[in-house]
């Protein structure tokens, strides 16, 4: 069997590993990028791409591409609660990312669809001379003190080939099979919530009614909702058992939860795309093992309503991550809701020993 050096192996060619390419081929260093699938995200998952992301994208070069599919200027301003799109509005929400950044950053988030996105990251990796493999599953690897040794199967022909690599990138996703091999677990509060979403396309416009809807929660789908995409496309977003996955889904049902959530009892939508989720923030105990090294969700995931830094177990669950916030000269005030007390010891203790109470004024803490 023949093997391949590469200074850096890549597994998982969606945002994080493509990013990864992207900085390693910027910086000169040559990688292979591994995915078992066909090809990039045909599902948007990310809509908001953060203006620190958009500062570290611009230092390789990436914002004007990536600022030719932001859509921002045409996102709607309204998160609404309402009975469906063409029911009922319950009330106005406050939108989840409304700070703005004018002044303490050379540039401002982005919104694009992650479908639109990942394209652009594979062009700029590619054209710096990251060699990007779909259809490319990583079987099996060690280590040893030098490197990584690694074999890829072809998901089309089979073939097997190993590779040699000073180092292992994981950025395999949430399920991380290389995060599992090397036994690293997860700390956090765990999965809260189980969604399925569905991307589809038709003409809303009858149920938009000329409002600026960025989120449309709908009252009888807990936790979902509809959310205009590019192109006209519209993604719906409902709750699902955590037993429940896409065979549970058949067409006819997913038909019948857009007609509900819309308002429309004979639309005809077309469906694009659907993907089961789950809600949850989860960090891994550690983000290196020797020369293997966990990026994105692989390393950390996030609930996306934005709930960064006010609850103690999201706080502790981003200690060590980018997301983690800044908290010079700032008052700690932590707020937790139906935390058994045992519970909030546990993670004001890892506050305390990881140092970020150090030097703190003053600390305060409310417990309902
Ligand atoms: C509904 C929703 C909305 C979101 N919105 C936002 C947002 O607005 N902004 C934001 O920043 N984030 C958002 N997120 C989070 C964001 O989507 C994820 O954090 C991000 O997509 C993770 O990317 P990743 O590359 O780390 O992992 P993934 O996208 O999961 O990619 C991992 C890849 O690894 C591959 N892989 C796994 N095992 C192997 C193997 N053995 N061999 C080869 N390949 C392998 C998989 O096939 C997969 O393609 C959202 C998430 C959800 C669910």
């Amino acid at each position: 069997m023949t093997e391949e050096y590469t200074p850096v192996l890549v597994v998982g060619g969606m945002v994080s590993g493509l990013s990864t390419a992207a900085f390693l081929a910027h910086h000169k260093v040559p990688c292979i990028v591994a995915e078992r699938r066909a090809a990039t995200s045909r599902h948007p998952r990310i809509r908001g791409v953060s203006a620190r992301t958009m500062e570290v994208f611009g230092q390789i070069g990436l914002e004007p591409a990536i600022r030719e599919i932001d859509d921002s200027a045409t996102e709607g301003s309204r998160v609404i609660l309402a009975e469906s799109l063409a029911g009922r509005e319950i009330k106005d929400l406050v939108p989840p990312h409304n700070q703005t950044f004018e002044g303490v950053s050379p540039t401002v988030e982005a919104m694009c669809d992650q479908d639109l996105l990942e394209p652009v990251l594979l062009e700029r990796a590619q054209a710096m001379g990251a060699d990007v493999r779909y259809g490319t599953r990583l079987l099996w690897f060690e280590q040893d003190a030098d490197g990584v040794r690694a074999l890829l199967r072809s998901v089309d022909t089979g073939e097997e080939r190993t590779v040699r690599a000073s180092y292992l990138v994981a950025c395999d996703g949430t399920h991380s099979p290389v995060r599992e091999r090397l036994g690293i677990g997860r700390d956090g509060p765990g999965i809260f919530g189980h969604r399925y979403s569905v991307l589809f396309e038709a003409d809303l416009s009858g149920a938009v009614r000329g409002r600026s809807i960025k989120i449309c929660l709908i009252e009888r789908f807990p936790g979902g909702g509809l959310l205009p995409r590019h192109s006209g496309r519209w993604q719906l977003t409902v709750p699902r058992n955590s037993h429940e996955g896409p065979d549970d889904f058949p067409a006819g049902r997913v038909v019948k939860l857009i007609r509900e959530a819309t308002g429309l009892p004979r639309l005809d939508p077309v469906i694009v795309s659907a993907e089961p989720w789950q809600v949850g923030a989860l960090v891994a105990e550690r983000f290196q093992d020797g020369r293997v090294f966990l990026v994105g969700d692989a390393a950390h995931i996030m609930p996306s309503t934005g709930g960064f830094g006010g609850n103690l177990c999201v706080l502790v669950a981003t200690l060590g991550t980018q997301d983690f916030p800044d908290l010079d000269g700032a008052i700690l005030l932590l707020e937790d809701v139906d935390e058994p007390p045992y519970k909030v010891d546990r993670m004001l203790t890892q506050l305390r020993r990881a140092g970020v109470l150090d030097g703190r004024p003053g600390a305060g803490q409310v417990l309902s």
